[in-house]
């Protein structure tokens, strides 16, 4: 929208963000390190987010937490798994500018955000060629939200604003952005800024455009923060912005619906698999939990099984989801693979020749669906869950350059407008496959990190002219 006439503010900061996600505390943070006003507004209550619903794990490369166990990784190596993975389909200076901003992220966090990371040694995720995941003690999204929480309460010069909704740009003469309109409870309140961070998340919350651009996951179950409707990018586009790779989201294989919990995908990287309703396997599980989401959609009754054993069982529990379900008895237990087969609800006899025919698989080896990660034989006790596939965010969005500043439909920059997290476009090409893990926080953190570093040089550089 664009404002010929005299304007009048209600208030006035450096940067204001909209959305109180990882993305834009991350970005605040940054900004108020720096010593300048900003403010975040926050559509819902509370500060929690899809980032607060996630495991937490931050994939980054060439950091001090590998280095002492002796990984030496460049962020070439981790562009180019990411590249590997949605098959060349994400820019590849987008996706070099978070891999290298991966490290220095993480361990500005640690530091200065007190998130006693350490890097995930329980298993390697799909498509990491090496150990790259760093994470809070708990392994939970909700701990590194509780902490940028504090971090932002802790600050003088951040506004955190909630119950209120960011619902329009405010344009100046040359189609700068200049300015937001907010819903709060006290009625439109208009905020003039210097610059503005869209960090509203994506779509998943938006049934409406879920169908229309990803139709193939839309009657999954949504396991993202309902809020998350796509405003950010509808604001966008209203004043020429462009979009790419709408297609492209991150599903999920392994939610138990019954306690309302992920199931790590550690359960199948660490040797584990996945039958159907029918005690059949249908897909090289170790491909990526988000494409297997579509797998167990295909199947006639749309649920899997995930089978481990005991010490897989065990190895997880350090990670909070998996305690949790570990406390809820979620997992059905046994020393023979047919009783497991009559606990779970699923055919005997296909079971035990599942396990058998899983059983004879040797790490490298290739079986009937590509597979090749067998890491161990499963021993001892078995246990076993029942899983839905789920929809949990999605990334494609808002063309940006690797400053995390908005262009339109022919490439130019728009003046003093930023996104981040699922409200620009990813890393993850154009379809499911394309999720390599930790792509969703790595996108959020890592361009809330490069947009506030901008912001504030570009404000301080004009400053000085
Ligand atoms: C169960 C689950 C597990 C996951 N695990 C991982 C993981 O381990 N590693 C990983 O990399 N990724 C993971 N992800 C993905 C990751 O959570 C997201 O990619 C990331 O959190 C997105 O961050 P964000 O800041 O963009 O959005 P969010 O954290 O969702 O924040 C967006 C905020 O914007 C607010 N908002 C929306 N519209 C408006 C508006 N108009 N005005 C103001 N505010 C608004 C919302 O209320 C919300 O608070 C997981 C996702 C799920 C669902």
């Amino acid at each position: 929208m664009r404002n010929e006439v005299q304007i009048m503010w209600d208030a006035e900061v450096d940067i204001a963000i909209a959305g109180a996600g990882g993305c834009g505390l991350v970005a605040a943070l940054t900004v108020a390190e720096k010593g300048l006003q900003v403010a975040v507004f926050e559509k819902t209550d509370f500060v929690l987010g899809n980032t607060a619903a996630s495991a937490g794990m931050i994939p980054a490369a060439g950091t001090r937490y590998q280095r002492e166990i002796g990984i030496q990784e460049t962020p070439e190596e981790m562009a180019e798994d990411i590249l590997k993975k949605n098959h060349q389909e994400s820019n590849p200076d987008l996706t070099l500018a978070l891999s290298k901003v991966s490290g220095p992220l993480v361990e500005w966090m640690n530091d200065k955000l007190d998130m006693q990371f350490s890097l995930v040694t329980e298993f390697k995720y799909p498509g990491h060629r090496n150990l790259r995941m760093h994470a809070p003690p708990t392994r939970s999204g909700l701990e590194l939200m509780k902490k940028l929480k504090q971090a932002v309460n802790d600050k003088d010069n951040i506004y955190l604003m909630l119950k209120s909704q960011v619902e329009k740009l405010i344009l100046g003469d040359k189609g700068e952005v200049i300015g937001i309109d907010v819903q709060t409870t006290d009625g439109v309140q208009r905020i003039k800024a210097k610059k503005v961070i869209l960090a509203t998340n994506g779509f998943g919350g938006n049934t409406s455009m879920v169908k229309k651009f990803i139709p193939e996951i839309s009657d999954a179950l949504y396991f993202g923060y309902e809020a998350n409707t796509g405003e950010g990018i509808e604001m966008a586009l209203e004043i020429g912005a462009d979009v790419s790779n709408m297609t492209a989201y991150q599903g999920h294989a392994a939610v138990n619906e019954a306690t309302g919990l992920l199931v790590t995908w550690g359960t199948i990287m660490s040797g584990g698999f996945m039958v159907n309703q029918n005690g059949e396997r249908f897909g090289n599980e170790a491909q990526g939990y988000s494409e297997f989401a579509l797998e167990v959609v295909k199947q006639e009754v749309q649920n899997g099984y995930i089978i481990i054993d005991q010490d897989i069982y065990q190895n997880l529990l350090s990670i909070e989801d998996f305690k949790q379900l570990d406390e809820m008895d979620a997992f059905k237990s046994s020393d023979s693979i047919e009783d497991l087969a009559v606990k779970l609800g699923i055919n005997v006899k296909s079971l035990k020749q599942t396990y058998t025919a899983f059983q004879k698989n040797e790490q490298g080896s290739s079986d009937q669906f590509g597979r090749t990660d067998f890491p161990k034989q499963l021993t001892g006790k078995l246990f076993g869950i029942k899983v839905s596939p789920a929809l949990f965010h999605t990334q494609g969005g808002l063309n940006i350059n690797e400053h995390a500043q908005v262009v339109n439909g022919q490439g130019n920059v728009i003046e003093n407008l930023y996104a981040g997290g699922g409200t620009a476009v990813g890393v993850s090409g154009r379809h499911a496959y394309g999720y390599m893990s930790g792509n969703g926080l790595l996108a959020a953190l890592g361009f809330g990190k490069i947009a506030g570093d901008h912001a504030v040089h570009m404000i301080q550089q004009k400053g000085m002219e």
